[in-house]
């Protein structure tokens, strides 16, 4: 049996990216069921990543908004997008994998079996062994359907086509904006090239990954009635998943990518968050691969690095948003509003982003462009548990943050919340 130092399953973007830095140190296999980067969306990004990646002889169309329109307000998020022809991408990623000595075997994934010391993966061709195993096969991994790791998984889904502009010289814009109609559904415009756009129809989902057939029907009469005259090439379909699991290691399993759940709640996409993390999640799988900690207390660790709590909490409030804002007529007046609210600064929640300072600023934003009663209603009722206690731990934390600074909290402060950790021995005098 062949064995490796690391074995990826699935060559997406997460796949091929952790084999591409990843490689540079240890011996990687590479298993794909289909040919390396098929895809159904979109690669879009920025000009900064797409230099910082080396990516810039792959970008297909650069724009310099992201248009939001809701039926009242439009929005131009300013920034420097690019969207990248992802046949590019692929080349100059395999390349890098190839010229790194990556292994590239073209098998379905079947199963894995813990031994001494790694794991056996077994294909339908053969098996092999390594210490460690990445999963990045994407949202139907077997590895976490196996191990019944799936907590929460909501979705955005989605059914669109590929078409050629006949109507235009130019290209498409980045666009979205509402239906407006009673499923809550939303249009997305993904310029491809100067004569080629993804059209897709977006809808959220809970608790459900849901179907993109249901929304044949709807797509092309929109496109239809938006389109007349444009050439289809190809559907596209699918669905963005955002959620989280019971577990982000097994021993000697880590998930990368949309696996692992990777897509936040409510904003950014997948391949741009991988894009953007895939040097952090490579750099902390070479260290626990040197010091031989790959149990699965260690690998949660690495994982952890890709999720920075505060802002994975804020997403879920922003997502609960979201999908309050999209759920009918005018709805999505408020999403746009507090876009405009936030200015140049919009463009960070698109980019994913999020500091604490930005998130600070948005949610001052968020309530004096959407009057509180309006923000409250928003939450779902089994939501609002989770929100208020959000509140009381940013509270908490700014009053922690306070006493640090020496700030003396007036008693009435510390009655009413009694027993938060770190403030009753910090009693003050006043
Ligand atoms: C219609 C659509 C539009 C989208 N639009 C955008 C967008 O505009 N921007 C954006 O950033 N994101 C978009 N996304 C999301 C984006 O595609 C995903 O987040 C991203 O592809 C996740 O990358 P990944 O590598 O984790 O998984 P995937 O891209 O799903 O890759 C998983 C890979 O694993 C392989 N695999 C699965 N099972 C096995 C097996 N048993 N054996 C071997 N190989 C296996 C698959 O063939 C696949 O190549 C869109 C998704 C869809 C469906």
């Amino acid at each position: 049996m062949e064995s490796y130092d690391i074995i990826i399953a699935g060559a997406g973007p997460a796949g091929l990216t952790a084999a591409v830095e990843l490689s540079k140190e240890f011996k990687v296999l590479l298993i794909e069921k289909h040919k390396p980067g098929t895809t159904n969306a979109t690669w879009y990004s920025y000009a900064d990543r797409a230099k910082e990646y080396g990516l810039d002889d792959a970008v297909a169309v650069r724009t310099d908004y992201i248009k939001f329109t809701s039926p009242s307000e439009t929005h131009f998020m300013r920034d420097d997008c690019v969207i990248f022809d992802h046949n590019k991408v692929m080349e100059i990623w395999l390349n890098r994998a190839r010229t790194n000595g990556v292994e590239i075997r073209q098998e379905d994934f079947l199963d894995y079996q813990n031994v001494e010391n790694g794991i056996v993966v077994k294909t339908n061709k053969g098996k092999y062994s390594a210490p460690l195993l990445i999963d990045a096969m994407g949202i139907n991994s077997k590895i976490v359907q196996k191990n019944d790791l799936i907590k929460r998984k909501d979705a955005w889904v989605i059914y669109g086509a590929r078409v050629k502009n006949v109507d235009f010289e130019k290209p498409q814009q980045l666009e979205y904006y509402p239906l407006n109609d009673d499923a809550n559904t939303y249009v997305g415009i993904h310029p491809v090239s100067n004569t080629e756009t993804n059209f897709y129809l977006f809808k959220g989902e809970k608790n459900t990954l849901g179907n993109p057939e249901e929304l044949k029907e709807k797509f092309e009469e929109v496109l239809k009635k938006t389109q007349p005259n444009a050439e289809k090439l190809e559907t596209l379909s699918g669905t963005i998943v955002s959620g989280s699991l019971k577990k982000y290691a097994l021993d000697n399993i880590i998930f990368f990518g949309s696996s692992g759940m990777l897509n936040p709640d409510g904003c950014g996409m997948g391949f741009n968050e991988i894009l953007k993390k895939h040097r952090i999640f490579s750099a902390a799988i070479s260290k626990a691969m040197k010091g031989n900690r790959l149990d699965q207390k260690n690998l949660e660790k690495v994982a952890e690095k890709l999720r920075d709590q505060e802002v994975i909490h804020f997403q879920k409030i922003i997502g609960a948003f979201s999908l309050y804002f999209i759920k009918s007529t005018s709805k999505w007046d408020g999403g746009v509003k507090w876009l405009n609210a936030m200015g140049d600064d919009s463009k960070n929640w698109m980019r994913n982003e999020m500091d604490l300072k930005w998130l600070k600023k948005a949610n001052i934003r968020l309530h004096s462009s959407i009057p509180i009663t309006e923000t409250v209603k928003m939450i779902p009722l089994d939501e609002l548990p989770f929100i208020m206690g959000q509140l009381v731990r940013f509270t908490h934390k700014a009053l922690l943050s306070k006493i640090k600074e020496g700030v003396k909290l007036p008693s009435e402060v510390l009655k009413v919340l009694p027993g938060l950790p770190g403030l009753k021995s910090r009693e003050t005098d006043e």
